[in-house]
């Protein structure tokens, strides 16, 4: 229970008493409150950060002293990753096992790499040009708002709010609605390691309070991680202020299951390739793409393995697949289960009943006998239903896969990795898998298409961050 926010890196009271209150998917109970920020929270935390940016300590510090901040949050957190899987697990039904690596730890381990990237980033640069010495300095970005989902909410925050902290901008945060306790403990981290006034700000709130910080003249840079209808607002919003925005938005990916792939280790890496975190992930491999000869075999195997699923309490360290975030999103899912019926595709497993008396389950879900032209081909369903497509050649296996909005992630299973490699080079997505997917965040990482503008992740993660300043110099510094 929180009844203050963190403004300007300090706890004060809210401008209004409106109230979010967070609801379990598995028990449907309340299990934690916060305060909901308003656009005047918001109004004030903007100034605190612009302020913190023109004239306070934080851009102006030597790289290490930001580092040695951020090595004391990642020390602090480090000792806390089990606890914050349990309230991620708690506030979003994350099974346990996900949430421990693809959550927490993974939230750590993004500091501990931006650090190491830090230190050899190069943030001043000697080159020579047409007139002589040049110097080349990659400055702050400015003011960053940072809005993300509540899929993985920590593992959100950070590729935004380390590397902005790292290259010396002040960030306010945005949580989801859906998972603002996570982003309170963190505050209070925050809090524990001590920053300058105004450098970090975490206002829990929905799309009003999102489009507040978005609109308001004091932020320079948005970072936005979120559905591809919200990017594209946000982006006419940051276009008509001609304000910096990178974006990464959802995704329709294609898994292309070639002939001569090994379908028991295809099957068993799609597992997680596609229903990991209950299959609301913007990378989840959702067209399995299979030629007639090997259909029946991947169906055969999709259809053991997805009926073999542990569906249940997500805080079990058995639990494969837990419940959808809220009821909200739980009807959605059905949603697109009853159209994939009605536009005249098979359920092979799952369906629409429910698995369980309580909570916002669904049932993992395989389609056969689909198109590509169907809602559940071309729309990102966000929960535990995959749609198997069927291609005559390879060629027009490459064609279903990009014929899709998003291109964000994909795979190709094949005996012939150096053939697999030659695929992905086919494939319009930012990231791709041959015989596996997963996602690695010492790489760049974001999306072809209606799946996003820029990069995190990475030293191309990092140069999100900065302005490139060139500055000539009459003579040479000696
Ligand atoms: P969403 O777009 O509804 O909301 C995302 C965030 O934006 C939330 O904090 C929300 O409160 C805020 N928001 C909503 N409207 C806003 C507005 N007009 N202005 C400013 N902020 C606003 O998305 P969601 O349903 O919460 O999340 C799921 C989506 O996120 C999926 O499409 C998924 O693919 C995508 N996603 C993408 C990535 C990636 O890295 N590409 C990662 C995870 C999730």
């Amino acid at each position: 229970m929180y009844d203050d926010l963190f403004i300007g890196g300090r706890w004060r009271k809210p401008a209004t008493s409106e109230r979010i209150s967070v609801i379990s998917p598995h028990t449907e109970e309340p299990i934690g409150e916060v305060p909901h920020a308003s656009p005047a929270d918001v109004d004030r935390a903007v100034q605190a950060a612009r302020a913190a940016f023109d004239e306070g300590p934080w851009p102006r510090l030597d790289v290490d002293e930001r580092i040695a901040a951020v090595e004391r949050l990642a020390a602090l957190y480090a000792e806390h990753t089990d606890e914050m899987a349990d309230l991620i697990t708690a506030e979003m039904g994350s099974p346990r096992s996900f949430s421990r690596m693809g959550q927490a730890t993974g939230a750590v381990a993004q500091m501990y790499l931006n650090i190491d990237l830090a230190r050899d980033f190069p943030w001043v640069e000697r080159r020579l040009g047409l007139f002589g010495d040049a110097h080349i300095r990659r400055a702050p970005v400015g003011v960053v708002a940072a809005i993300v989902p509540w899929n993985v909410p920590q593992f959100l925050i950070m590729p935004k709010l380390i590397p902005a902290l790292l290259a010396g901008c002040t960030v306010v945060v945005k949580p989801a609605p859906e998972t603002p306790i996570d982003a309170m403990w963190l505050a209070e981290m925050l809090d524990e390691i001590g920053l300058p006034e105004g450098v970090v700000s975490i206002l829990p709130g929905g799309r009003e309070t999102g489009e507040a910080l978005v609109r308001h003249p004091g932020v320079d840079k948005v970072a936005f991680t979120g559905s591809s209808a919200t990017g594209q607002r946000i982006a006419a919003i940051c276009g008509e202020q001609l304000k910096r925005v990178s974006l990464e938005l959802g995704g329709k990916s294609a898994a292309i299951i070639l002939d001569d792939a090994d379908i028991d280790h295809t099957v068993e890496q799609l597992r997680t390739a596609s229903l990991m975190n209950n299959g609301q992930a913007c990378v989840a491999q959702t067209r399995i793409l299979v030629s007639p000869r090997r259909h029946d075999d991947v169906v055969d195997g999709l259809a053991t393995m997805m009926s073999g699923l542990n569906v249940g309490d997500p805080a079990d360290e058995t639990t494969d697949i837990g419940p959808l975030v809220s009821q909200r999103q739980q009807q959605r899912v059905l949603g697109y289960i009853r159209s994939g019926v009605e536009e005249g595709a098979r359920i092979v497993v799952g369906g629409t009943d429910s698995p369980r008396d309580r909570g916002w389950y669904v049932r993992p879900t395989l389609f056969a006998d689909a198109t590509n032209k169907m809602t559940i081909a071309r729309e990102e369903i966000f929960g535990p239903v995959l749609t198997v497509l069927t291609y005559h050649d390879e060629d027009d296996a490459v064609r279903i896969a990009n014929d899709s909005d998003y291109g964000l992630a994909g795979s190709v299973w094949t005996a012939d990795t150096a053939h697999g490699l030659q695929i992905a080079a086919r494939i319009r997505t930012g990231t791709y898998g041959v015989n596996m997917y997963t996602l690695d965040t010492t790489m760049p990482f974001g999306g072809f298409k209606k799946s996003g503008i820029g990069r995190e992740f990475g030293v191309e993660g990092l140069s999100e961050y900065v302005e490139l300043q060139t500055t000539i110099c009459a003579e040479p510094l000696s």
